[in-house]
């Protein structure tokens, strides 16, 4: 299928020809006509499928064919749980609507209202939100959303770990009834799928490559590695690696900032990205980044849900997800739309858990690279003997065994057991 198939306004396939993009991917495919038919949609589909061009292209079209002129009303309302995707999802309308005259804009939380005020003033058929900055100005009376006709929900998902849910249920009721829903989700739990049915009248349901496949695509392995001893690996493994910039990323803030500090003690440009860090901030992180002034970014899970960077060769996992569909999302960043990537792991003991859950989800062993200088060098609590003989007696006689040229980090004097040497 090509764009022009799509029957979507020649200005927009003009600007979508200017991005360089030659196909629709299929969550395009699938959703724009249905959209366009004026269907609700239930589009189960992760960032990085091109789903905001699936739902932005379509309403910038229906948009288009109204009579535009005079002061303009919200007729399209897009709630998206964090900044960085609502300036996404912003970013995109623009570059799809370049030429045409619909309006958009885009309104968050974390900065002076002020500004977005003024522009509302001005007037906007799109306007592109995350929820409590939303609320924030309707309840101000600065914003009125009686003319909305269309209403999109994207990353349900996310809104509700978010915990969204009170404000997502708020904003509905202030929606006029007859309009027409948008539904985006990655996952499609029970307490999504009932949200979906409070929205959606009678949708069309759109699915595009599970969760599972999309890490098909990526060239991943994994290396054990003793925590103490992932700052020194992944120094010699970014070393060998020429990839001009690298996502990397902590499960924790404070993980983040520490890795991104000894990063740049060791001489690489490096900066951290979460949500202790301001908007301004995150947004100066990210554009270096993208200008490629520095070479990595240390992103916590939320803090990188949403950012859109493209062209992503490699992510790194300094730490591994508990939650093993986080996974996927990670190392979907480089295998965008079509292209695929490389995810590399480091994985210590704890971890392995973590580990065996995301191998269970993605259907697939993730490869181990067993050579590297520094080998997990774990040691496994061999059960007491049956009778204890005296503490004295235990220190003198049990020692550690020790491998030859290996420190024994974990084995210390006098304790009450012994250790041996597992291999990872
Ligand atoms: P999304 O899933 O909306 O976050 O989109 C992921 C990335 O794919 C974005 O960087 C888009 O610019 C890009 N993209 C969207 N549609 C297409 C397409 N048809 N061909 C190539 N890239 C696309």
């Amino acid at each position: 299928m090509q764009f022009k198939d799509l029957n979507l306004h020649p200005s927009i396939l003009k600007a979508v020809e200017e991005e360089g993009y030659t196909t629709p991917t299929p969550i395009q495919e699938q959703a724009v006509p249905l959209v366009l038919m004026g269907r609700d949609v239930l589009g189960c589909a992760q960032t990085g499928t091109g789903k905001t061009a699936a739902f932005a292209m379509p309403i910038l079209h229906q948009l288009e064919q109204r009579n535009l002129s005079g002061p303009r009303k919200i007729s399209a309302l897009i709630l998206t749980p964090t900044r960085e995707l609502a300036i996404q999802i912003d970013d995109s309308f623009k570059t799809y609507g370049k030429y045409l005259k619909v309006r958009t804009l885009v309104i968050f939380g974390g900065v002076g209202q002020q500004p977005q005020v003024d522009a509302l003033r001005r007037g906007t058929d799109v306007l592109i939100a995350t929820p409590g900055r939303l609320l924030d100005l309707v309840n101000q009376r600065l914003l009125d959303l009686g003319h909305i006709s269309l209403f999109v929900l994207d990353e349900a998902d996310r809104m509700l770990d978010m915990g969204f849910i009170h404000d997502v249920r708020k904003v509905l009721q202030l929606l006029p009834n007859k309009r027409q829903n948008l539904f985006f989700s990655a996952t499609m739990a029970p307490d999504i799928q009932h949200l979906a049915d409070a929205i959606l009248i009678r949708p069309v349901k759109v699915e595009v490559t599970p969760v599972s496949s999309t890490a098909e695509m990526i060239d991943q392995c994994v290396y054990f590695v003793d925590k103490a001893n992932k700052n020194a690996l992944f120094l010699s493994i970014v070393e060998g690696i020429n990839a001009p910039s690298m996502l990397v990323f902590t499960r924790t803030k404070y993980g983040a900032d520490r890795l991104a500090r000894f990063l740049v003690k060791n001489g690489m440009k490096a900066e951290a990205i979460h949500g202790d860090k301001s908007q301004n901030n995150r947004q100066r992180s990210l554009k270096a980044f993208k200008d490629k002034t520095i070479r990595f970014l240390v992103a916590t899970d939320i803090a990188a849900r949403g950012i859109d960077i493209e062209e992503m060769e490699m992510v790194i996992n300094y730490e591994i997800p508990n939650i093993p569909e986080t996974y996927v999302h990670r190392i979907g960043r480089t295998g965008r739309a079509g292209r695929s990537g490389k995810a590399i792991s480091l994985c210590d003991f704890e971890e392995k858990a973590y580990l065996k859950d995301i191998e269970k989800i993605i259907h697939q062993k993730v490869p181990v690279i067993d050579n590297h200088p520094y080998p997990m060098e774990i040691f496994e609590v061999i059960k007491k003997e049956k009778t204890p003989r005296p503490t004295s007696d235990r220190n003198k006689s049990i020692a550690p065994k020790q491998r030859e040229g290996t420190a024994l980090p974990s084995a210390k004097k006098g304790k009450s057991s012994w250790f041996r040497k597992r291999k990872a």
